[in-house]
């Protein structure tokens, strides 16, 4: 029999009747043969919820910094809502079913709390529900340390529990079921026009869930990626029991001459300029440096020559860690005996991401162009391999999209498809 790990999020589950239509569906695959494990996120925006009751308890705007732990033992309780609930309403269905914690399903993590990787999935208990005829029913975004502490995977971590699970359990399949019919070029929410992917490679999704396509975690794709799991990405609102969706797999097919697979945003972005430093590698150095100790993590860099001895860097952070680096940044300039340090909040990254820009020229310029066309500021500019990431005002965000992606649309993989209504 196939083995199927299926993993539903929280508005696949956000109420009791989509609770129901989940139950049907698992109770189906079930009648027609395959050995199930379901990972359930917690229903609709309770995490959201919870995290809001911890600021208002607390007073402070993220009680999990203050609080990791208690933030682990507070978030875990809504996909265990989740977990027995659903387990109830396949039952009702007439399958047999078992819910599991992350902790009862041996899925052991490392120590740190709100943001917990995974080391290990044991999952003797999953195995025996498995061989005694059960559909095992997993919470998902969760474990436990080797300190016997709960732990969480951080925000979207129900994928990363799936695809782990599917690894450790060397499934047959593994499919994420979520509120729209699969990974498109663009975040359909945003970006009316933007088309379903068939089949993407696992380089390219984690390039665009790393840049914000919030529709897979990153962590999962990247353990899809070492182990040689497929992932396919479907919706839970469709009453059709072989969808399509999209493929995430290592090799897709068909994917040469596309210059681009997708565009993904990140907001929350802040850009540092730092002017007059001296000259030399040696500022530059102990700014990277001092910001690394002071625990602020930087993304885009560049540096400049001002003339006379004296040079600028700029580079951007994310918005919540941008008062440390300026502090840090601040620092610096005064060890230095000179600059100024002037701050810019407000930003987001945009992102393009495709294997076909290796090598291609000219998609730089188009891109820019384009921006410029719409009348979009750039506020800084970086790439990689497969990508090329643009800073620009947040409230021009959804018209970077949409002009990047009208721009480069006859490029880009996909089929048109309408969204669900949520
Ligand atoms: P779930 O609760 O099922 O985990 P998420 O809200 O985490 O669902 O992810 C699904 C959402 O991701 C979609 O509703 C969509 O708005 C957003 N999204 C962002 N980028 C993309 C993309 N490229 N393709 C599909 N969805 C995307
Ligand atoms: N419930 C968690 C979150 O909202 C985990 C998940 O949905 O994947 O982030
Ligand atoms: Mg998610």
């Amino acid at each position: 029999m196939p083995l199927v790990v299926q993993k539903f999020g929280g508005t696949s589950v956000g109420s009791p009747e989509r609770i129901q239509a989940v139950a049907r569906r698992v109770a189906r695959a079930r009648k027609r043969g395959d050995d199930l494990v379901v990972v359930v996120s917690a229903m609709g925006h309770t995490t959201d919820e919870l995290t809001e009751l911890a600021a208002r308890v607390t007073g402070l705007e993220r009680a999990g910094s203050e609080h990791p732990r208690e933030m682990d033992m507070l978030l875990t309780a809504g996909e265990r809502i989740a977990a027995a609930l659903l387990t109830m309403a396949i039952r009702q269905e007439g399958a047999e079913a078992c819910s599991f914690t992350g902790s009862q399903a041996a899925i052991i993590t490392d120590e740190q709390h709100t943001a917990a990787r995974i080391r290990e999935i044991r999952g003797g208990r999953v195995r025996e529900a498995l061989d005694e005829g059960m559909v095992a029913i997993v919470a998902g975004f969760q474990g436990v340390s080797g300190e016997r502490e709960i732990t969480t995977l951080g925000r979207g971590g129900s994928d990363t529990t799936a695809v782990a699970l599917a690894a450790a359990l060397q499934a047959d399949r593994c499919e994420i079921f979520t509120d729209v019919p699969g990974v498109f070029t663009a975040d359909p929410r945003r970006v009316p026009g933007a088309r379903v992917i068939r089949e993407i490679s696992h380089a390219e999704m984690l390039e665009m869930a790393s840049a914000g396509a919030q529709v897979m975690h990153a962590r999962a794709v990247d353990i899809a990626a070492r182990f040689g799991v497929d992932i396919r990405v479907l919706s839970s609102f469709s009453d059709d029991d072989t969808p399509s969706g999209t493929l995430i797999t290592a090799m897709p097919r068909a994917m040469e001459d596309l210059v681009l697979t997708g565009l993904a945003s990140s907001a929350g972005q802040a850009k540092l300029v730092l002017r007059g430093l001296p000259a030399g590698m040696a500022s530059s150095t102990e700014l990277l440096g001092a910001l690394a100790d002071g625990g602020v993590s930087v993304d885009m860099v560049s540096e400049a020559d001002e003339g006379g001895g004296r040079m600028q860097v700029q580079l951007t952070v994310a918005g919540d860690a941008l008062e440390r680096a300026r502090a840090v940044a601040g620092e610096v300039a005064a060890r230095l005996g000179s600059g100024t340090v002037e701050v810019q909040g407000g930003l987001t990254r945009i992102t393009l991401v495709g294997s076909g820009m290796t090598g291609r020229p000219g998609v730089y310029a188009r891109a820019y162009r384009t921006l410029h066309a719409a009348g979009v500021e750039v506020h800084g500019a970086s790439t990689s391999s497969i990508s090329i990431s643009l800073l620009v005002p947040a409230e021009r965000e959804d018209d970077a999209l949409r002009a990047l992606h009208d721009a480069f649309a006859l490029e880009m993989a996909g089929e048109h498809t309408t969204v669900a209504e949520r």
